[in-house]
């Protein structure tokens, strides 16, 4: 849609606003009135990845401890964890109003019906809490506990968030990742089926993959019936097995400088359906865990801000090349 405002022509988007992207956050202001902000909880679930229940040693790129925030402990009592994560969220970003618990750690469906109702109940019943969000894997999920998730949904907001990190079953392969595309796809029907909230993430830069493959995903995740996506470009974490292969093999690698990732994702975003909301453009592993090039200490919000002065650059925007 176009205005014109004076004598300058003001774009407005699918998405309702000018911004270049369709933001998940703007999107929650327009539903909700405020930012979602999430908390997140630690619950003790472990991964069928490392118990050996699909596998062991886990994804090559894993390290959760480098994406944990500093109040979440499985040993403290999840009311407590979210007291805490509130506490400080409220202090850092000027009072949100709405919170859900976001359960990231490993995967938070990998356990009985049971266990996941008694967790996910316990969250729910915090008087601040509004929702869910619910971080696994796709092989983890099945009819019953995404039935539960719905009866959930009604009074609440859920979101359930897969780890895809490619469309790929070559590269799930090699960074030992354990499940199949197909796998995700299955899952994502299932869930956005019944009207759940759908979410995934996805990796740039894993080993084997170019820059055209990687573009190409963003036509095989349109198609998908998601609503929000996130990105993160690949850094290699202390104490992985990718840590290792990348000391030995740094060829095997082509980690992004941030120039050529804003260049890369504006290219993206350009490819996905107009539809989907951007929750992330860029992950931020901590200093002292990274164990591969880094951007110099930036920050994800001047990622985004880089990325929507590229696309003003070249006037261009999401979905822009959707569907060609
Ligand atoms: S990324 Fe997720 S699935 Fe892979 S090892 Fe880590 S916790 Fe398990």
């Amino acid at each position: 849609m176009v205005y014109f405002c004076r004598k300058e022509v003001i774009l407005i988007f699918p998405w309702g606003n000018t911004r270049r992207f369709n933001s998940w956050a703007d999107q929650c202001k327009q539903l909700y009135g405020s930012r979602v902000q999430r908390v997140s909880v630690n619950a003790g679930f472990t991964c069928p990845n490392r118990d050996g229940t699909v596998g062991t040693g886990g994804c090559t790129f894993c390290n959760n401890e480098g994406f944990s925030p500093s109040y979440c402990h499985p040993g403290t009592p999840i009311l407590q964890q979210l007291d805490q994560g509130i506490s400080f969220l409220r202090k850092r970003y000027k009072n949100p109003e709405i919170f859900v618990a976001y359960f990231q750690a490993y995967t938070n469906t990998h356990g009985s019906l049971e266990h996941l109702k008694a967790i996910y109940g316990q969250a729910l019943s915090h008087p601040e809490i509004r929702g869910l969000a619910i971080g696994t894997r796709p092989d983890c999920v099945d009819e019953e506990k995404l039935d539960y998730f719905a009866s959930l949904d009604r009074d609440y907001f859920i979101t359930v968030e897969y780890g895809l990190e490619s469309c790929y079953n070559k590269t799930l392969l090699r960074v030992n990742r354990g499940h199949t595309f197909e796998q995700s796809v299955k899952a994502i029907e299932l869930t956005a089926s019944r009207g759940l909230h759908t979410g995934v993430h996805i990796i740039f830069g894993l080993p084997g993959e170019d820059r055209i493959q990687m573009l190409d995903q963003a036509a095989m995740l349109s198609n998908l019936p998601i609503n929000t996506i996130k990105f993160h470009q690949l850094q290699i974490v202390k104490g992985t097995p990718m840590a290792l292969e990348y000391a030995k093999n740094p060829e095997h690698f082509h980690l992004f400088t941030l120039e050529e990732y804003v260049d890369f994702i504006v290219s993206f975003a350009e490819r996905l359906r107009p539809g989907i909301s951007i929750e992330r453009f860029s992950g931020e592993v901590p200093p002292a865990f990274n164990a591969g090039k880094n951007w110099g200490g930036i920050r994800s919000d001047q990622v985004i801000h880089l990325i929507e002065k590229k696309m003003l650059e070249l006037n261009t925007w999401q979905g822009r090349l959707w569907g060609y």
